[in-house]
């Protein structure tokens, strides 16, 4: 293959149009040879030319491009990619930046020499256009008219959908030689770009396991553990916090060209699905796009059908309503973001596929469906795909002016939104008392280019008269108990002004809306409704940014804004921190539930520190409860911690009387299996973020391990789903050992920071199981999210809690409003009254005593009278019903009826081991804050966050998820509270006891 390699590379020292093209006989024959239906293909990619100086795919790989069985590593396409541009002055390849584990992402640009030699000059049209604050109309037009649409064709963001890197080489090459009308029109008028493989270090474990399998077919097939380094198939979930390196190589890229369409290339559902999707659209988004996908679309479905081929369609899949897609990065910057479904086979087997009824129907969409069973080949897949993104490179090749034109308007239009739709900005209040956490959420804007700027000096600016974390209002206090204007304000007459005046000190963040992208801002910031009756969503449909930070953002439509004064930021944030006062005994921080004071603790691992049990006030400082306590420490040391973490630190030599516990650092294991580490994904990426150590560890390796208290004192479980069944089988011990390690034939199956084993199969088995009730017993904290609080609820460790799947309920993913009902349990410390925290239709933790809720009926008998008359019974004197005692969740959950303490006493556990309820969700009404729900009663006032002492230890469980795709930093606290509380849990724990189920209680 090398020496072929070297042979071109001479011969094509000559120039492009001295060199040779004409038909590759053989590489077409076994183009048809591996298509099975001709249906399956077009005249477009039947064949592929030979060029004398471009070398094709096969000369360098050993195989055509989608034979059977093979796939390639990153380097060898990204390898092909650069022999290409190394032969044609039709190509050119840049490096977008490396992943996690070190692989690179590459950009591949192609059109007409002359093109390619001035690729800059386009790329500063288009970044003109992108910001078109004083550009005149007839300027616009002139660079319309000069430009040329980019369009940006990326692969493989989904690891087994494994097809499109293979099917980009070809195309790169084909766009590179081959000399034909529409290749001709898209290489003259269009700029393309290619990323073969977005997820690289997901491809390359993706290409070992399919590999392995291939060679080994007697074995079992590995399941892909990891894809990229830290999520799966949520790598096309980051698009809003950009967290993941290939979201910022993407993101960068993009704004480096302002490509006009970005094309995702996935690969599930048969044949061909090109996306424009149900609707409900993203509502925050220019009204244009909508109409540039449907065209697109219907384009490449009309054209396809016309060649005969089966199965191209569009609307009847996905939603378009969340933000949170990779191809964001275009739509969410005004451009057009769009993606194909072709069907995958995980690899490259041909293969019989027989489709179920719901993907073979006609349906309007769908007036030429899938058929009911077929042979289907890789290349059948790339024969799809190749031949619907030639047809959308030609369409937009076609009518490049338009597009940019579109562009051009939807970035004006941006700019306009803050004095026609608005709101004219929104405001971040400079006095929020959570600074780091506001400033985290600030940089993820300025990762997206949104610009934002700071007052210069404190304004006022009308705003809506509610109370909303999204749309700011008068906030509440902090904690403690409702002040009386709290009172007043539920009570306020109906005719309360619709807006009121709010202040807003210097200093105070102002995002504008007369900006470009201003319309992503909006949508990240803003509510949303999601209606019942819209179509299933297919991902989050609420995701309030301030809402989940617990920093507070206010959405102003008054224009007056715009003119005060202020100073446009110009890199990202960062707080000073560092050390405030002249004492020299004590260094104090006030606990605000800011992420950053964990990074602080857990920086200072040996540094012993206390926490306060109280509010209390030193120097004029007023602490929350959970403040941090540190004495006879270095002021050095603390000073490097606080600046290093931005934390704020008060040292005084005040004398303290505050009641006080020991406040950890404790060792953290973050428990894994290896059928999906997606989950834990987003867990790793936030606490490596804050920089909290933590040791990853398989269920394996649990089951294994005796004496689990004797390495850690937290083991958090992030959610896993399937059941306490499937966490203690895990991969059944079936066949033989199934190491995760290097290995020559699996080269990329471990990288630092991902785990290995000599054998994956066997789960947490009984022994695992045992070995984390040993855990909790001799004093360790087990934290379950979600469906993992079946591992410590139905695997015995709680007693009086439950777990029940709703039925009625429709909430996936939304935000959600809560309450801190136990403020005196550390888990609570530095939070107020309420929090806005993610949930997803996970399990519904129920208390009881087991016998039954003490729930009185909330309607009366049929009767005479109204619903508050009450009824009489008929011949004997009135007498009023018992006052059925009105009793809070909490004493409904501890009831115990009064006969029953004679026999059932056995079932009530000791006062100290009563679950204790920290967060609830909030009632019916007031539960949603954004996103899509129904059946909210089966939610309603149940527990969020529960922490129950078993043995020495507790088991801490969350209904919410509190890290949540690196979104939800206002809920972190939680965690860190729980954990570096761990020994302490139950401080503040009231004088709780079962409810008697007499009268007494009837508030
Ligand atoms: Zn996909």
């Amino acid at each position: 293959m090398l020496k072929k390699l070297l042979a071109v590379l001479v011969i094509c020292a000559s120039p492009l149009l001295a060199c040779e093209v004409k038909d590759d006989a053989a590489y077409t024959a076994a183009i048809r040879k591996a298509t099975t239906e001709t249906f399956f293909s077009t005249e477009l990619v039947d064949h592929l030319p030979w060029s004398s100086c471009v070398p094709a795919p096969d000369t360098y790989l050993g195989h055509i491009i989608g034979a059977p069985d093979v796939l390639d590593h990153v380097e060898q396409i990204n390898g092909y990619m650069r022999v290409l541009a190394r032969n044609s002055p039709r190509v050119r390849v840049f490096s977008m930046g490396r992943s996690e584990e070190g692989r690179e992402m590459i950009l591949v640009a192609i059109a007409d020499e002359a093109t390619i030699q001035h690729l800059d000059q386009y790329r500063n049209i288009t970044a003109r256009l992108a910001d078109p604050r004083g550009l005149s109309k007839s300027a616009a037009e002139s660079l319309i008219q000069q430009g040329k649409p980019i369009y940006w064709a990326d692969g493989s963001i989904h690891s087994t959908e494994s097809g499109s890197p293979e099917m980009l080489m070809e195309l790169a090459y084909r766009l590179a030689v081959e000399e034909t009308p529409l290749i001709d029109t898209i290489r003259k008028n269009a700029i393309v770009l290619l990323t073969p493989v977005i997820g690289t270090d997901g491809r390359d474990r993706f290409v070992d396991t399919y590999m392995y399998a291939k060679r080994h077919p007697e074995a079992t097939a590995y399941p892909l553990t990891w894809w990229g380094h830290y999520v799966g198939h949520d790598n096309n979930r980051d698009g809003i916090t950009l967290s993941l390196d290939l979201s910022k190589n993407v993101t960068r890229t993009y704004l480096n060209w302002h490509a006009t369409v970005m094309h995702d290339l996935h690969e599930s559902i048969p044949y061909l699905y090109i996306s424009t999707g149900t609707g409900p659209y993203n509502a925050w988004l220019d009204p244009i796009v909508t109409s540039e996908w449907q065209q697109l679309a219907y384009y490449e479905v009309a054209e396809l059908t016309r060649r005969g081929v089966v199965g191209v369609w569009t609307h009847g899949f996905y939603d378009g309503w969340a933000p949170n897609y990779m191809i964001w990065a275009a739509t969410g910057h005004n451009a057009i973001g769009r993606f194909y479904e072709t069907f995958g086979n995980r690899g490259a087997d041909t293969q019989v596929r027989t489709l179920q009824p719901s993907d073979t129907s006609r349906e309007w969409f769908r007036p030429n469906p899938p058929l009911a069973k077929v042979n289907w080949s890789a290349r059948d897949n790339i024969n799809m795909q190749q031949s619907g993104v030639l047809l959308g490179l030609y369409n937009v090749a076609s009518h490049g002016q338009e597009f940019l034109r579109n562009f051009y308007w939807k970035s004006q239009r941006a700019v306009a939104k803050a004095r026609t739709e608005g709101p004219a900005a929104w405001v971040l209040p400079a006095d929020d008392p959570r600074p780091g956490d506001q400033a985290r959420l600030l940089n993820v804007l300025i990762s997206q280019a949104i610009e934002i700027s700071r007052a210069n000096k404190a304004f006022s600016a009308l705003v809506p008269n509610v109370e909303s974390a999204a749309i700011g209002g008068p906030a509440k206090p902090a904690g403690g108990k409702k002040s009386p204007e709290s009172k007043s304000e539920e009570e306020k007459p109906k005719d309360t002004p619709a807006t009121t005046t709010e202040s807003f000190p210097a200093g105070s963040y102002i995002i504008r809306m007369d900006q470009p992208y201003s319309r992503l801002a909006d949508t990240l910031l803003d509510t949303q409704y999601f209606s019942t009756k819209d179509p299933r969503p297919y991902d989050d449909t609420g995701w309030t940014l301030g809402a989940l930070a617990n920093v507070k953002t206010v959405r102003v439509m008054d224009t007056s804004v715009l003119n005060v004064p202020m100073t446009r930021l110009t890199g990202a944030i960062t707080l000073p921190g560092g050390v405030q006062g002249t004492g020299r005994t004590t260094y104090l921080i006030n606990n605000n539930g800011d992420s950053a004071l964990a990074t602080f603790r857990f920086h200072l691992v040996s540094v012993p520190m206390e926490t306060a049990e109280e509010p209390f006030t030193v120097d004029g400082h007023k602490l929350n409860r959970g403040s941090f306590i540190i004495a006879n420490a270095q002021r050095g040391t603390i000073e490097a911690a606080a600046r290093d973490s931005g934390v704020t630190v008060f040292a005084t030599d005040a004398k303290l009387s505050v009641a006080r516990h020991s406040l950890d650092a404790p060792r953290i294991a973050l428990l894994h299996n290896w059928t999906s580490t997606q989950q834990d994904g987003w867990f790793r990426v936030t606490l490596e973020q804050l920089r909290i150590p933590y040791t990853y560890i398989a269920d394996t390796k649990v089951r294994e391990t005796q004496n689990l208290r004797g390495l850690f004192d937290v083991i958090i479980v992030p959610p896993i789903s399937g059941g306490l069944a499937s966490m203690l089988q895990g991969i059944p011990m079936e066949g033989a050992p199934m190491p995760w390690k290097n290995t020559p034939e699996t080269p990329d199956f471990f990288a630092p920071g991902l785990d290995s084993s000599d054998d994956i199969r066997g789960g947490l088995g009984y022994s695992g199981l045992a070995s984390l009730e040993r855990f909790v017993h001799d004093g360790g904290l087990l934290i379950a999210v979600g469906e993992s609080a079946a591992l410590p609820v139905e695997g015995g460790m709680t007693r009086a809690v439950s777990l029940r799947r709703p039925q009625k309920l429709v909430c996936p993913g939304d935000v959600l409003l809560a309450h801190v009902e136990d403020q005196q349990s550390p888990i609570a410390y530095g939070y107020g009254e309420k929090l806005y925290v993610y949930y997803s239709e996970n399990p519904v933790m129920n208390i009881s005593l087991g016998f039954g809720g003490g729930e009185t009926s909330e309607s009366r008998s049929s009767g005479r009278g109204s619903a508050t008359d009450p009824d009489v019974i008929q011949g004997r004197p009135y007498t009023a019903p018992d006052n059925t005692p009105k009793r809070t969740p909490r004493e409904r959950e501890l009831y115990v009826p009064e006969e029953a303490r004679a026999y059932g006493s056995w079932r009530i556990p000791p006062a100290n081991e009563l679950p204790r309820v920290i967060l609830r969700f909030a009632e019916s009404g007031n539960l949603l804050v954004s996103g899509l729900l129904d059946g909210a009663s089966d939610l309603a006032e149940k527990p969020a966050v529960v922490d129950i002492p078993h043995g020495q230890g507790h088991v801490v469980l969350f209904a919410n998820n509190p890290m949540w795709r690196n979104e939800t930093s206002g809920s972190y606290f939680l965690l860190f509270n729980a954990m570096m509380n761990y020994r302490h849990l139950d401080v503040g724990r009231g004088p709780v006891k079962p409810v008697n189920g007499a009268g007494s209680q009837a508030k």
